[in-house]
């Protein structure tokens, strides 16, 4: 499972979006709860980690979910959350 990591807040390039092949990458919904979330999200259900999200972003935002940095560890839970 590959993860949006809080670094793409501010960027949203969204070129992930057009890579994906099973277009599993999509920006917080009109909500509440991600009014504030100025990012796209990964959903882990659809991702088959084919890696072509992770070499396009410009903001170098994406992560597997093993190697995701320390500071950035509660995005992990942030793009499952979205999807449940
Ligand atoms: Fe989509 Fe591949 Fe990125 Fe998973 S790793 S979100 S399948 S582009």
């Amino acid at each position: 499972t590959y993860v949006i990591t809080t670094l793409c807040i501010g960027s949203k390039d969204a070129s992930c979006v057009e890579v994906c092949p099973v277009d599993a990458i999509h920006p917080a919904p009109e909500d509440e709860a991600f009014e504030a979330v100025e990012q796209l999200f990964i959903d882990p259900r659809l991702c088959i980690d084919c890696d072509a999200c992770r070499t396009v972003c410009p903001m170098e935002a994406i992560y597997t979910k093993a190697t995701v940095p320390p500071d950035q560890a509660a995005s992990v839970r942030e793009n499952a959350a979205f999807y449940t």
